[in-house]
């Protein structure tokens, strides 16, 4: 397996998905003053539940930590009922919204037009998208991973992806919560093809876009997966609720 030794500042940006009330705001606490002045050799995100991005948002405020939405309409405004746009993030302060989560994929029966268009929709409203691509468990065992990967970020990405608005980020959906997770090896096949996929869909920009890797990442795996060549970074969910096992994957970087 090759060594990770890019120049890509790395990211770990935290998914709390359908968790978090206003009492959850301590961890937000907790992770701002563990992250202090100094650099954590990451940048560090929360994406909470769309009820806490506008706080989030404010005690962030200068600090080393951004906060993201998971999700967000494709329209700017309209009667979509219980919908919310990108600007709506980008006014409480959001800078980023994932888009194209394999959750939502397989929950709304979001399709890679649909996923593209959202991340259309955070470029629009000056936010980074994240857009995310994985294999089942079923494309896994039939062979099927990279033409599965490839074929998903070829629809989602939008023309006009740079590496200041696009962040990509492989996650293999039998790994999310479930605790395992690839091989290195694995991963780096993934991510390799992610990063010549790149080059080709967004020449002079796809060399320098973070590719983020997600499914049950934890402190005790952080340092081993960060280290594959192209990884750079983690997208992380369970493990993003509590401030110290955020902070032990962000610990893989210092
Ligand atoms: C996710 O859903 O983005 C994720 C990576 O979840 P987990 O870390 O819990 O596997």
């Amino acid at each position: 397996m090759s060594e990770n030794n890019s120049a890509i500042r790395p990211l770990v940006a935290g998914n709390w998905k359908m968790n978090g009330l206003q009492a959850s705001t301590g961890e937000l606490d907790a992770v701002i003053s563990r992250l202090g002045d100094s650099d954590a050799g990451a940048d560090v995100m929360i994406c909470p539940p769309a009820t806490l991005v506008a706080s989030f948002a404010q005690a962030a405020g200068s600090n080393q930590l951004s906060i993201g939405a998971q999700d967000c309409h494709a329209n700017v405004s309209g009667a979509h009922t219980g919908d919310l746009s990108a600007e709506m993030f980008a006014d409480v302060g959001a800078t980023a919204i994932i888009v194209g989560h394999s959750e939502r994929r397989a929950d709304h029966g979001e399709d890679d037009a649909t996923v593209r268009a959202k991340a259309e929709a955070a470029y629009r409203a000056g936010l980074l998208a994240i857009i995310c691509v994985g294999e089942t468990e079923e494309e896994r065992k039939g062979g099927k991973t990279l033409d599965v990967v490839g074929g998903q970020l070829r629809g989602s990405l939008p023309e006009g992806a740079t590496s200041a608005n696009t962040i990509i980020a492989y996650e293999p959906v039998w790994a999310i919560g479930t605790g395992l997770t690839p091989t290195t090896d694995d991963v780096a096949e993934v991510h390799a093809m992610v990063r010549a996929e790149l080059e080709k869909l967004a020449p002079g920009e796809g060399g320098k876009m973070r590719i983020l890797y997600g499914g049950s990442v934890k402190p005790a795996n952080a340092s081993e997966l960060m280290a594959v060549a192209n990884v750079d970074g983690a997208l992380v969910g369970g493990a993003s609720l509590k401030a110290d096992d955020l902070m032990g994957i962000v610990a893989a970087y210092s």
